[in-house]
Protein backbone atom coordinates (compact mmCIF):
# COMPACT_ATOMS: atom_id res chain seq x y z
CA UNK A 1 0.00 0.00 0.00
CA UNK A 2 1.34 3.37 -0.96
CA UNK A 3 1.53 6.67 1.16
CA UNK A 4 -0.95 8.31 -0.30
CA UNK A 5 -4.33 10.09 0.85
CA UNK A 6 -7.56 12.06 -0.59
CA UNK A 7 -9.57 13.33 2.29
CA UNK A 8 -13.18 13.32 2.24
CA UNK A 9 -15.46 15.11 0.04
CA UNK A 10 -17.70 18.24 1.22
CA UNK A 11 -18.75 21.45 -0.18
CA UNK A 12 -16.07 24.00 0.52
CA UNK A 13 -16.45 28.03 1.02
CA UNK A 14 -16.76 29.81 -2.03
CA UNK A 15 -16.66 33.36 -0.54
CA UNK A 16 -14.40 36.02 0.40
CA UNK A 17 -13.91 36.96 4.10
CA UNK A 18 -16.08 39.85 4.09
CA UNK A 19 -19.14 37.65 2.54
CA UNK A 20 -18.78 34.75 5.53
CA UNK A 21 -18.33 38.16 8.44
CA UNK A 22 -21.22 39.71 7.47
CA UNK A 23 -23.42 36.49 7.47
CA UNK A 24 -22.01 35.74 10.85
CA UNK A 25 -22.82 38.72 12.01
CA UNK A 26 -26.56 38.43 10.52
CA UNK A 27 -26.72 35.08 12.32
CA UNK A 28 -24.92 36.07 15.94
CA UNK A 29 -25.43 39.76 16.57
CA UNK A 30 -25.51 39.92 20.13
CA UNK A 31 -22.79 36.88 20.56
CA UNK A 32 -19.53 37.76 22.10
CA UNK A 33 -17.00 37.97 19.15
CA UNK A 34 -13.95 39.43 20.62
CA UNK A 35 -12.64 39.51 23.55
CA UNK A 36 -9.45 41.61 24.23
CA UNK A 37 -8.69 41.40 27.73
CA UNK A 38 -5.10 43.37 27.85
CA UNK A 39 -7.12 46.32 26.37
CA UNK A 40 -10.41 46.04 28.22
CA UNK A 41 -12.60 45.72 25.19
CA UNK A 42 -15.03 43.34 24.54
CA UNK A 43 -17.79 43.26 21.42
CA UNK A 44 -20.45 41.41 19.65
CA UNK A 45 -20.34 40.65 16.00
CA UNK A 46 -22.82 44.03 15.82
CA UNK A 47 -20.35 45.58 17.71
CA UNK A 48 -17.33 44.37 15.66
CA UNK A 49 -18.95 45.06 12.42
CA UNK A 50 -18.97 48.69 13.40
CA UNK A 51 -15.23 49.03 14.38
CA UNK A 52 -14.43 46.93 10.92
CA UNK A 53 -16.77 49.14 9.16
CA UNK A 54 -15.08 52.46 10.38
CA UNK A 55 -12.08 51.05 10.07
CA UNK A 56 -12.69 49.81 6.05
CA UNK A 57 -13.32 53.05 5.81
CA UNK A 58 -10.27 54.78 6.69
CA UNK A 59 -8.55 52.63 4.98
CA UNK A 60 -10.19 53.97 2.17
CA UNK A 61 -9.85 57.46 3.01
CA UNK A 62 -6.03 57.06 3.30
CA UNK A 63 -6.12 56.21 -0.63
CA UNK A 64 -5.66 51.93 0.20
CA UNK A 65 -7.94 50.38 -2.93
CA UNK A 66 -8.08 46.90 -4.04
CA UNK A 67 -4.77 45.10 -4.37
CA UNK A 68 -2.56 47.33 -1.99
CA UNK A 69 -0.60 46.01 0.75
CA UNK A 70 -1.36 47.17 4.06
CA UNK A 71 0.87 45.76 6.59
CA UNK A 72 0.25 44.81 10.22
CA UNK A 73 3.54 45.49 12.61
CA UNK A 74 2.37 44.11 16.33
CA UNK A 75 1.17 41.82 19.17
CA UNK A 76 -2.30 40.82 19.34
CA UNK A 77 -5.12 43.82 19.95
CA UNK A 78 -8.87 44.23 19.00
CA UNK A 79 -7.29 46.04 16.00
CA UNK A 80 -5.69 43.14 14.49
CA UNK A 81 -9.17 42.16 13.95
CA UNK A 82 -10.39 44.92 12.58
CA UNK A 83 -7.68 45.48 10.41
CA UNK A 84 -7.84 41.76 9.04
CA UNK A 85 -11.41 42.47 8.47
CA UNK A 86 -11.47 45.34 7.14
CA UNK A 87 -8.37 45.10 4.58
CA UNK A 88 -10.62 41.84 2.95
CA UNK A 89 -13.59 44.29 2.90
CA UNK A 90 -11.79 46.74 0.83
CA UNK A 91 -9.65 44.67 -1.16
CA UNK A 92 -6.44 45.15 0.02
CA UNK A 93 -3.83 42.72 0.72
CA UNK A 94 -2.88 42.30 4.69
CA UNK A 95 1.00 41.75 5.17
CA UNK A 96 1.26 40.60 8.82
CA UNK A 97 4.59 41.28 10.66
CA UNK A 98 6.40 39.73 12.54
CA UNK A 99 6.27 42.13 16.23
CA UNK A 100 9.39 40.76 17.01
CA UNK A 101 11.28 42.16 14.12
CA UNK A 102 13.87 44.54 14.59
CA UNK A 103 14.93 47.10 11.92
CA UNK A 104 17.23 45.09 9.75
CA UNK A 105 14.03 42.16 9.54
CA UNK A 106 11.62 45.02 8.99
CA UNK A 107 13.30 46.93 6.04
CA UNK A 108 13.32 43.34 4.29
CA UNK A 109 9.67 43.13 4.43
CA UNK A 110 8.82 46.45 3.86
CA UNK A 111 10.98 46.56 0.22
CA UNK A 112 9.97 43.40 -0.58
CA UNK A 113 5.88 43.39 0.12
CA UNK A 114 5.80 46.70 -1.71
CA UNK A 115 3.23 48.00 1.25
CA UNK A 116 1.32 51.38 0.82
CA UNK A 117 0.73 51.95 4.68
CA UNK A 118 1.85 49.98 8.00
CA UNK A 119 0.02 49.84 11.53
CA UNK A 120 1.96 49.43 14.27
CA UNK A 121 2.01 49.92 17.98
CA UNK A 122 4.15 53.18 19.27
CA UNK A 123 6.28 51.20 22.25
CA UNK A 124 5.95 48.37 24.56
CA UNK A 125 7.55 48.21 27.84
CA UNK A 126 10.56 46.52 26.01
CA UNK A 127 10.26 47.94 22.49
CA UNK A 128 10.44 51.82 20.51
CA UNK A 129 8.56 50.38 17.50
CA UNK A 130 8.40 54.03 15.93
CA UNK A 131 11.93 54.40 16.62
CA UNK A 132 12.70 50.71 14.56
CA UNK A 133 10.39 51.67 11.93
CA UNK A 134 12.48 55.10 11.71
CA UNK A 135 15.74 53.14 11.55
CA UNK A 136 14.69 50.99 8.56
CA UNK A 137 13.05 53.57 6.64
CA UNK A 138 16.53 55.09 6.62
CA UNK A 139 18.29 55.38 3.31
CA UNK A 140 15.73 52.63 1.84
CA UNK A 141 13.22 53.18 -1.07
CA UNK A 142 10.05 52.72 0.26
CA UNK A 143 6.62 52.30 -1.35
CA UNK A 144 5.30 53.28 2.42
CA UNK A 145 3.00 56.21 2.59
CA UNK A 146 0.95 56.12 5.82
CA UNK A 147 2.63 54.68 9.45
CA UNK A 148 -0.36 54.47 11.45
CA UNK A 149 0.55 54.11 15.28
CA UNK A 150 -2.57 52.10 16.98
CA UNK A 151 -3.84 53.92 20.10
CA UNK A 152 -2.51 57.33 19.26
CA UNK A 153 -4.57 60.39 17.21
CA UNK A 154 -3.23 59.47 13.65
CA UNK A 155 -5.37 56.31 14.42
CA UNK A 156 -8.60 58.93 15.25
CA UNK A 157 -7.03 60.63 12.29
CA UNK A 158 -7.78 57.85 10.21
CA UNK A 159 -10.80 56.71 11.36
CA UNK A 160 -12.34 60.81 11.61
CA UNK A 161 -11.48 60.83 7.81
CA UNK A 162 -12.95 57.75 6.50
CA UNK A 163 -14.68 57.83 3.56
CA UNK A 164 -17.36 55.14 2.28
CA UNK A 165 -15.72 52.18 0.84
CA UNK A 166 -16.19 51.20 -2.91
CA UNK A 167 -17.86 47.50 -3.32
CA UNK A 168 -15.93 44.43 -1.57
CA UNK A 169 -14.32 42.58 -4.44
CA UNK A 170 -16.37 39.29 -4.34
CA UNK A 171 -13.81 36.91 -6.01
CA UNK A 172 -12.64 34.73 -3.41
CA UNK A 173 -9.30 33.44 -5.76
CA UNK A 174 -7.69 37.32 -4.97
CA UNK A 175 -5.18 37.16 -2.73
CA UNK A 176 -5.95 38.66 0.71
CA UNK A 177 -2.85 37.95 2.98
CA UNK A 178 0.69 37.69 2.71
CA UNK A 179 2.51 35.64 5.25
CA UNK A 180 6.09 35.55 5.43
CA UNK A 181 8.30 32.46 5.81
CA UNK A 182 10.94 31.03 4.58
CA UNK A 183 10.15 28.04 2.90
CA UNK A 184 12.43 25.19 2.32
CA UNK A 185 15.24 27.57 2.00
CA UNK A 186 16.68 30.78 2.01
CA UNK A 187 14.84 34.31 2.84
CA UNK A 188 11.53 34.93 3.98
CA UNK A 189 9.30 34.74 0.82
CA UNK A 190 5.60 36.69 0.77
CA UNK A 191 3.33 33.59 0.78
CA UNK A 192 -0.18 34.93 -1.12
CA UNK A 193 -2.74 33.24 0.06
CA UNK A 194 -6.63 33.73 -1.21
CA UNK A 195 -9.70 33.98 0.42
CA UNK A 196 -10.29 30.48 -0.27
CA UNK A 197 -7.13 29.41 0.73
CA UNK A 198 -7.97 30.59 4.33
CA UNK A 199 -11.72 30.52 5.14
CA UNK A 200 -11.69 27.01 4.07
CA UNK A 201 -8.78 25.93 5.83
CA UNK A 202 -10.02 27.47 9.10
CA UNK A 203 -13.99 26.02 8.61
CA UNK A 204 -12.02 22.51 8.24
CA UNK A 205 -9.97 23.36 11.52
CA UNK A 206 -13.31 24.29 13.41
CA UNK A 207 -14.66 21.44 12.17
CA UNK A 208 -12.53 19.09 13.04
CA UNK A 209 -12.85 20.09 16.30
CA UNK A 210 -16.69 20.06 16.21
CA UNK A 211 -17.15 23.84 17.00
CA UNK A 212 -20.00 25.94 17.41
CA UNK A 213 -20.94 29.50 18.11
CA UNK A 214 -20.89 28.80 21.73
CA UNK A 215 -17.00 27.53 21.82
CA UNK A 216 -14.98 30.30 23.02
CA UNK A 217 -11.04 29.78 21.85
CA UNK A 218 -8.19 31.22 24.22
CA UNK A 219 -5.86 32.37 21.41
CA UNK A 220 -2.64 32.19 22.91
CA UNK A 221 -0.58 32.29 20.13
CA UNK A 222 0.48 35.77 17.98
CA UNK A 223 -1.85 36.78 15.42
CA UNK A 224 1.04 37.54 12.46
CA UNK A 225 1.56 33.76 12.28
CA UNK A 226 -1.12 31.76 10.61
CA UNK A 227 -2.13 29.94 13.85
CA UNK A 228 -3.22 32.94 15.27
CA UNK A 229 -4.96 34.88 12.16
CA UNK A 230 -6.58 31.77 10.38
CA UNK A 231 -6.97 28.97 12.59
CA UNK A 232 -7.84 31.61 15.06
CA UNK A 233 -9.68 34.71 14.25
CA UNK A 234 -10.73 33.16 10.75
CA UNK A 235 -12.12 30.20 12.48
CA UNK A 236 -13.85 32.33 15.05
CA UNK A 237 -15.20 34.57 12.02
CA UNK A 238 -16.56 31.04 9.95
CA UNK A 239 -18.12 29.36 12.88
CA UNK A 240 -19.03 32.64 15.36
CA UNK A 241 -17.19 31.40 17.96
CA UNK A 242 -15.67 34.20 20.48
CA UNK A 243 -12.16 34.87 20.18
CA UNK A 244 -10.68 35.63 22.97
CA UNK A 245 -6.75 37.33 23.35
CA UNK A 246 -5.58 36.71 26.77
CA UNK A 247 -3.00 39.25 26.88
CA UNK A 248 -0.59 41.43 24.07
CA UNK A 249 2.01 38.80 23.89
CA UNK A 250 2.12 35.18 25.45
CA UNK A 251 1.70 35.41 29.03
CA UNK A 252 0.82 32.04 30.90
CA UNK A 253 -0.33 33.17 33.94
CA UNK A 254 -3.07 35.82 31.96
CA UNK A 255 -3.62 32.16 29.73
CA UNK A 256 -5.04 30.44 32.95
CA UNK A 257 -6.59 33.45 34.41
CA UNK A 258 -8.55 34.09 31.25
CA UNK A 259 -9.27 30.31 30.56
CA UNK A 260 -11.11 30.53 34.33
CA UNK A 261 -12.74 33.61 33.99
CA UNK A 262 -13.97 33.56 30.52
CA UNK A 263 -14.88 30.37 30.82
CA UNK A 264 -12.84 29.28 27.78
CA UNK A 265 -13.96 26.00 25.78
CA UNK A 266 -11.14 25.58 23.51
CA UNK A 267 -6.97 26.71 23.81
CA UNK A 268 -4.59 26.85 20.94
CA UNK A 269 -0.25 27.14 21.71
CA UNK A 270 2.97 25.45 20.58
CA UNK A 271 4.48 23.01 22.58
CA UNK A 272 6.67 25.65 24.36
CA UNK A 273 3.55 27.24 26.03
CA UNK A 274 1.70 24.44 26.99
CA UNK A 275 5.02 23.81 28.63
CA UNK A 276 5.27 26.94 30.29
CA UNK A 277 0.98 26.45 31.15
CA UNK A 278 1.38 23.37 33.09
CA UNK A 279 4.57 24.02 34.92
CA UNK A 280 3.01 27.54 36.24
CA UNK A 281 2.98 27.81 39.81
CA UNK A 282 -0.24 28.98 39.34
CA UNK A 283 -2.01 25.85 37.06
CA UNK A 284 -2.95 23.66 40.61
CA UNK A 285 -5.21 26.86 41.71
CA UNK A 286 -7.03 27.80 38.16
CA UNK A 287 -10.46 25.81 37.54
CA UNK A 288 -9.56 24.21 33.63
CA UNK A 289 -12.72 22.70 33.87
CA UNK A 290 -14.56 24.66 31.39
CA UNK A 291 -11.97 23.53 28.47
CA UNK A 292 -12.44 20.70 26.11
CA UNK A 293 -10.50 20.91 22.86
CA UNK A 294 -7.62 22.93 21.50
CA UNK A 295 -4.51 22.72 18.57
CA UNK A 296 -1.26 21.76 19.67
CA UNK A 297 0.76 22.48 16.40
CA UNK A 298 3.63 24.70 14.92
CA UNK A 299 6.33 22.62 16.54
CA UNK A 300 6.96 18.35 16.73
CA UNK A 301 4.29 17.61 19.64
CA UNK A 302 6.15 15.54 22.64
CA UNK A 303 3.71 12.91 23.61
CA UNK A 304 3.99 13.17 27.17
CA UNK A 305 3.29 16.70 26.89
CA UNK A 306 -0.03 16.00 25.29
CA UNK A 307 -0.96 13.26 27.74
CA UNK A 308 -0.98 16.04 30.41
CA UNK A 309 -3.00 18.39 28.32
CA UNK A 310 -5.71 15.77 28.08
CA UNK A 311 -5.48 14.55 31.19
CA UNK A 312 -4.10 17.82 33.72
CA UNK A 313 -5.85 19.86 31.47
CA UNK A 314 -9.22 18.94 31.07
CA UNK A 315 -8.80 19.04 26.95
CA UNK A 316 -10.33 15.51 26.69
CA UNK A 317 -10.68 16.48 22.88
CA UNK A 318 -7.58 18.06 21.71
CA UNK A 319 -5.96 17.55 18.93
CA UNK A 320 -2.60 17.91 16.98
CA UNK A 321 -2.16 19.90 13.64
CA UNK A 322 0.36 19.80 11.49
CA UNK A 323 1.08 22.23 8.19
CA UNK A 324 2.80 25.35 6.92
CA UNK A 325 1.89 28.27 6.07
CA UNK A 326 2.10 27.61 2.16
CA UNK A 327 -0.65 25.21 2.88
CA UNK A 328 -3.06 27.63 4.65
CA UNK A 329 -1.50 26.61 6.90
CA UNK A 330 -3.30 23.04 8.18
CA UNK A 331 -2.53 19.76 6.27
CA UNK A 332 -2.84 17.06 8.80
CA UNK A 333 -5.12 17.10 12.08
CA UNK A 334 -6.47 14.79 14.35
CA UNK A 335 -10.32 14.99 15.73
CA UNK A 336 -12.02 15.00 18.89
CA UNK A 337 -13.31 11.75 18.34
CA UNK A 338 -9.96 9.98 17.50
CA UNK A 339 -8.47 7.80 20.81
CA UNK A 340 -6.04 9.09 22.92
CA UNK A 341 -4.15 6.98 22.10
CA UNK A 342 -3.86 8.51 18.02
CA UNK A 343 -4.23 12.27 19.21
CA UNK A 344 -1.25 12.00 21.25
CA UNK A 345 1.16 10.45 19.24
CA UNK A 346 0.34 11.14 15.51
CA UNK A 347 -0.56 14.40 13.85
CA UNK A 348 -3.82 13.28 12.34
CA UNK A 349 -5.26 12.43 9.13
CA UNK A 350 -5.90 14.27 5.80
CA UNK A 351 -8.48 17.10 6.01
CA UNK A 352 -11.07 17.25 3.68
CA UNK A 353 -10.79 17.94 0.47
CA UNK A 354 -7.30 17.28 0.57
CA UNK A 355 -4.29 15.05 -1.02
CA UNK A 356 -1.54 13.98 0.94
CA UNK A 357 1.44 11.70 -0.48
CA UNK A 358 5.08 10.69 0.79
CA UNK A 359 7.06 10.96 -1.84
CA UNK A 360 11.11 9.49 -2.00
CA UNK A 361 13.36 12.85 -2.60
CA UNK A 362 15.40 11.02 -4.75
CA UNK A 363 13.30 9.52 -6.94
CA UNK A 364 10.05 11.12 -6.67
CA UNK A 365 7.89 7.87 -5.98
CA UNK A 366 5.42 7.99 -3.40
CA UNK A 367 6.68 5.20 -0.71
CA UNK A 368 5.33 2.40 0.49
CA UNK A 369 3.38 2.74 4.26
CA UNK A 370 5.55 2.93 7.13
CA UNK A 371 8.55 4.44 4.91
CA UNK A 372 9.61 7.73 5.59
CA UNK A 373 9.80 10.27 2.91
CA UNK A 374 8.92 14.18 2.06
CA UNK A 375 4.74 14.91 2.48
CA UNK A 376 3.67 16.52 -0.28
CA UNK A 377 -0.01 17.90 -0.66
CA UNK A 378 -2.49 19.45 -3.41
CA UNK A 379 -5.70 20.75 -3.10
CA UNK A 380 -7.58 23.99 -2.43
CA UNK A 381 -5.15 24.66 0.62
CA UNK A 382 -2.26 24.94 -1.86
CA UNK A 383 -0.91 29.15 -1.77
CA UNK A 384 -1.66 31.07 -5.00
CA UNK A 385 2.28 31.34 -4.62
CA UNK A 386 5.25 33.41 -3.21
CA UNK A 387 5.19 37.04 -4.23
CA UNK A 388 7.42 38.28 -6.79
CA UNK A 389 8.92 35.00 -7.18
CA UNK A 390 7.92 32.43 -9.67
CA UNK A 391 11.16 30.78 -9.27
CA UNK A 392 10.64 30.10 -5.67
CA UNK A 393 7.00 28.78 -6.60
CA UNK A 394 7.82 26.48 -9.04
CA UNK A 395 10.47 25.02 -6.73
CA UNK A 396 7.98 24.54 -3.85
CA UNK A 397 4.90 23.52 -6.06
CA UNK A 398 5.26 21.42 -8.73
CA UNK A 399 3.92 21.44 -12.26
CA UNK A 400 1.10 19.28 -10.89
CA UNK A 401 0.10 20.92 -8.07
CA UNK A 402 1.84 19.23 -5.40
CA UNK A 403 3.67 21.43 -2.67
CA UNK A 404 6.18 19.91 -1.03
CA UNK A 405 6.65 20.34 2.47
CA UNK A 406 10.37 20.22 3.59
CA UNK A 407 9.06 17.55 6.45
CA UNK A 408 9.64 14.00 6.79
CA UNK A 409 6.58 12.38 7.28
CA UNK A 410 5.79 8.50 7.71
CA UNK A 411 2.05 7.38 7.21
CA UNK A 412 0.68 4.28 8.74
CA UNK A 413 -1.95 1.66 6.77
CA UNK A 414 -4.79 3.73 8.63
CA UNK A 415 -3.96 6.72 7.52
CA UNK A 416 -2.75 8.74 10.84
CA UNK A 417 0.66 10.79 9.72
CA UNK A 418 3.45 10.99 11.99
CA UNK A 419 6.43 13.45 11.52
CA UNK A 420 9.67 12.27 11.72
CA UNK A 421 12.08 15.39 10.72
CA UNK A 422 12.58 17.83 8.47
CA UNK A 423 14.76 18.35 4.65
CA UNK A 424 14.53 21.79 4.81
CA UNK A 425 17.23 23.96 7.03
CA UNK A 426 14.97 25.83 9.95
CA UNK A 427 14.79 26.14 13.49
CA UNK A 428 11.92 26.27 14.99
CA UNK A 429 12.55 27.34 18.66
CA UNK A 430 9.30 27.73 20.76
CA UNK A 431 6.93 28.24 17.64
CA UNK A 432 9.35 30.81 15.63
CA UNK A 433 10.72 29.75 12.71
CA UNK A 434 14.54 30.76 12.06
CA UNK A 435 16.31 30.46 9.15
CA UNK A 436 20.38 29.42 9.29
CA UNK A 437 20.80 31.34 6.05
CA UNK A 438 19.40 34.52 7.24
CA UNK A 439 21.36 35.11 10.56
CA UNK A 440 24.52 33.83 8.86
CA UNK A 441 24.74 36.06 6.32
CA UNK A 442 23.72 39.31 9.07
CA UNK A 443 26.86 37.36 10.63
CA UNK A 444 28.63 37.60 7.96
CA UNK A 445 28.18 41.84 8.19
CA UNK A 446 29.97 41.72 11.49
CA UNK A 447 33.75 43.21 10.97
CA UNK A 448 35.65 40.09 12.98
CA UNK A 449 33.50 37.64 11.72
CA UNK A 450 35.07 35.28 8.20
CA UNK A 451 32.90 32.51 8.69
CA UNK A 452 29.45 31.27 9.87
CA UNK A 453 27.56 28.19 10.49
CA UNK A 454 23.88 27.96 12.38
CA UNK A 455 22.38 24.98 12.80
CA UNK A 456 19.50 24.56 15.71
CA UNK A 457 19.98 22.07 19.16
CA UNK A 458 17.64 20.07 20.99
CA UNK A 459 16.09 22.32 24.00
CA UNK A 460 13.64 20.84 26.52
CA UNK A 461 11.61 23.91 26.81
CA UNK A 462 11.68 25.55 23.13
CA UNK A 463 12.18 22.53 21.15
CA UNK A 464 14.81 23.77 19.27
CA UNK A 465 17.69 26.89 20.17
CA UNK A 466 20.51 27.91 18.04
CA UNK A 467 23.80 27.63 18.02
CA UNK A 468 26.08 29.26 16.09
CA UNK A 469 29.84 27.80 14.85
CA UNK A 470 32.15 31.42 14.25
CA UNK A 471 35.62 31.37 12.91
CA UNK A 472 37.09 35.01 12.92
CA UNK A 473 39.59 36.23 10.79
CA UNK A 474 42.95 35.73 11.94
CA UNK A 475 44.37 38.10 14.58
CA UNK A 476 41.12 38.60 15.43
CA UNK A 477 39.47 37.77 18.91
CA UNK A 478 36.18 37.94 20.44
CA UNK A 479 33.90 36.97 23.02
CA UNK A 480 29.96 35.66 23.07
CA UNK A 481 28.66 38.81 24.49
CA UNK A 482 30.27 40.92 21.82
CA UNK A 483 28.64 38.94 19.05
CA UNK A 484 25.52 39.10 20.74
CA UNK A 485 25.66 42.58 21.84
CA UNK A 486 25.75 43.55 17.84
CA UNK A 487 22.60 41.37 16.97
CA UNK A 488 20.36 42.69 19.56
CA UNK A 489 18.03 45.71 18.42
CA UNK A 490 18.80 44.46 14.73
CA UNK A 491 17.93 41.25 14.62
CA UNK A 492 14.74 39.93 16.40
CA UNK A 493 15.34 38.65 19.89
CA UNK A 494 14.60 34.82 19.08
CA UNK A 495 17.21 34.65 16.49
CA UNK A 496 20.35 35.56 18.32
CA UNK A 497 22.08 32.78 18.76
CA UNK A 498 21.88 30.97 22.59
CA UNK A 499 25.52 28.94 21.88
CA UNK A 500 28.00 30.50 20.11
CA UNK A 501 31.40 28.53 19.98
CA UNK A 502 34.27 30.03 18.22
CA UNK A 503 36.27 27.48 15.87
CA UNK A 504 39.06 27.01 13.50
CA UNK A 505 37.80 24.84 10.59
CA UNK A 506 34.25 23.36 9.87
CA UNK A 507 33.41 20.01 9.17
CA UNK A 508 33.46 19.14 5.62
CA UNK A 509 32.65 16.98 2.91
CA UNK A 510 34.98 15.85 0.33
CA UNK A 511 33.77 18.25 -2.47
CA UNK A 512 34.20 20.98 0.48
CA UNK A 513 30.27 21.19 1.83
CA UNK A 514 29.73 22.41 5.57
CA UNK A 515 28.30 19.41 7.53
CA UNK A 516 25.86 21.03 9.92
CA UNK A 517 24.96 17.44 11.40
CA UNK A 518 28.12 17.04 12.13
CA UNK A 519 28.36 20.45 13.88
CA UNK A 520 24.84 19.59 15.47
CA UNK A 521 26.22 16.08 16.62
CA UNK A 522 29.51 17.22 17.93
CA UNK A 523 27.46 20.08 19.88
CA UNK A 524 24.90 17.11 21.54
CA UNK A 525 27.48 15.12 22.81
CA UNK A 526 29.91 17.87 24.29
CA UNK A 527 26.43 19.33 25.87
CA UNK A 528 24.96 16.24 26.97
CA UNK A 529 21.76 17.14 25.17
CA UNK A 530 21.46 13.34 24.13
CA UNK A 531 18.14 12.33 26.19
CA UNK A 532 16.71 15.93 25.14
CA UNK A 533 17.31 15.14 21.03
CA UNK A 534 15.68 11.33 21.39
CA UNK A 535 12.24 12.90 23.13
CA UNK A 536 9.12 11.01 21.42
CA UNK A 537 7.13 13.54 19.37
CA UNK A 538 3.70 13.15 17.20
P1 LIG B 1 4.94 27.62 9.59
O1 LIG B 1 5.01 27.85 8.14
O2 LIG B 1 5.45 28.73 10.42
O3 LIG B 1 3.55 27.23 10.00
O4 LIG B 1 5.90 26.40 9.93
C1 LIG B 1 5.66 25.18 9.34
C2 LIG B 1 6.62 24.13 9.81
O5 LIG B 1 6.44 23.89 11.22
C3 LIG B 1 6.34 22.80 9.17
O6 LIG B 1 6.92 22.72 7.88
C4 LIG B 1 6.94 21.84 10.16
O7 LIG B 1 8.35 21.74 10.00
C5 LIG B 1 6.64 22.50 11.49
N1 LIG B 1 5.42 21.96 12.11
C6 LIG B 1 4.19 22.51 12.09
N2 LIG B 1 3.32 21.73 12.77
C7 LIG B 1 4.01 20.66 13.21
C8 LIG B 1 3.68 19.48 13.97
N3 LIG B 1 2.46 19.26 14.44
N4 LIG B 1 4.67 18.60 14.21
C9 LIG B 1 5.93 18.79 13.76
N5 LIG B 1 6.30 19.89 13.06
C10 LIG B 1 5.35 20.80 12.79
Amino acid sequence: MKSYVRGPSLPLIEKTVDEVFRGTVAREPGREALISRHQDIRLTWTQLEEQVGRTAAGLWGLGIRPGDRVGMWSSSCAEWFYLQLATARVGAVLVNVNPAYRAHDLRYILECSGMKALFLQEKDDRTDYHEILGEAREGAELSLRHAILLGTSSWDDMIAAGVEPGESPKDPNDVVNIQYTSGTTGKPKGVMLTHRNLLNNAYLVGRAMNWRSADRLCLAVPMYHCFGSVMGSLACVVFGATLLMPSAVFNAAAVLEAIEQERCTTIYGVPTMFIAELEHPEFPRRDMGSLRTGIMAGAPCPVELMKRVVGDMHCSEMTIAYGLTEASPVITQSSTTDSVAVRVSTVGRVMPETEVKIIDRESGETVEVGTQGELCTRGYLVMKGYDKDPEATARAVDSDGWLHSGDLATMREDGYFRITGRLKEMIIRGGENIYPREIEEFLHEHPKIADVYVVGLPDERLGESVLAWVRLHSGETATEEEVRDYCRGRIAHFKIPKYIRFVDEFPMTVTGKVQKFVIRQKEIEMRQLAAVAGTETA
